[in-house]
C-alpha cells in the first residue's frame, strides 16, 4: 500500500503493477474515512491524496 499526493499516483501505480502485476485499487484519502492514515507522500514532502493498494 502507498500513499502519495496527486502528482505521484502515477508512480505509485506503477510500482504496484511493477510488484504484484495486478491493477491497483487507488482509494482517495481524506480526514473522514482515513484519518489515521492522513499523512505524507512517500515520494515528497506534500500531503498524500491517494492510497494505492494491490
Ligand atoms: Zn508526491
Amino acid at each position: 500500500m502507498i500513499k502519495c499526493c496527486e502528482e505521484h499516483v502515477d508512480v505509485a501505480i506503477d510500482t504496484i503493477v511493477d510488484e504484484y502485476e495486478v491493477a491497483p485499487k487507488i482509494d482517495k484519502i481524506s480526514v473522514d474515512n482515513y484519518p489515521e492514515l492522513f499523512t505524507t507522500c512517500e515520494y515528497c514532502e506534500k500531503n498524500a491524496v491517494y492510497i494505492v493498494s494491490n
